[in-house]
């Protein structure tokens, strides 16, 4: 099926915006973006990466959605507490949460960035992070144009 990357990002974040009280910024650099696959699925994992940049960030959040190499790529940025370069694996793993998160009140499962590689995967796409301790992270999801 065909999905619309630009549109189904712009809902989810707007389903964000409905319920909390944060700034998100996004930078679409195109008005369609159409990949192949299962939108329920697809827009899980742009909530899953919308979600983590709001819960361990207080600051806005940036979303940029480019094309490159006939990738669609879906970007987050967040100016957070950020993922130590030995956990930046982990993270992907199921039940992995790093310490901090563990202690923290709002609780999660660690469940989210597993559930979003494998979607990714099964949509042939990549999904990696780059990040630095103190200063934030971003994630970064590309999938095959259709
Ligand atoms: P949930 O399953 O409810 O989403 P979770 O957020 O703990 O819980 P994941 O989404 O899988 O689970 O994330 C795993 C861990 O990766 C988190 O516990 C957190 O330590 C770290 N993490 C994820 N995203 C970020 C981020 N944007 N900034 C800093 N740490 C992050």
């Amino acid at each position: 099926q065909q999905v619309d990357m630009i549109t189904l990002s712009e809902e989810t974040i707007a389903t964000f915006q409905g319920a909390y009280d944060r700034n998100i910024s996004f930078d679409k650099r195109h008005e369609k973006l159409l990949v192949n696959g299962n939108p329920n699925q697809l827009q899980q994992v742009v909530y899953i990466l919308i979600d983590n940049a709001l819960k361990y960030s207080n600051d806005e959040i940036k979303i940029v959605i480019d094309e490159r190499n006939n990738e669609a790529i879906f970007q987050v940025t967040d100016y957070g507490q950020g993922i130590p370069e030995k956990e930046q694996e982990r993270i992907f793993d199921r039940f992995y949460r790093m310490d901090k998160a563990r202690s923290r009140d709002t609780g999660g499962t660690g469940l989210g960035l597993a559930i979003a590689n494998t979607i990714t995967d099964a949509h042939n796409g990549r999904l990696f992070v780059t990040s630095n301790v103190g200063e934030g992270s971003t994630f970064t999801l590309t999938l095959p144009l259709d």
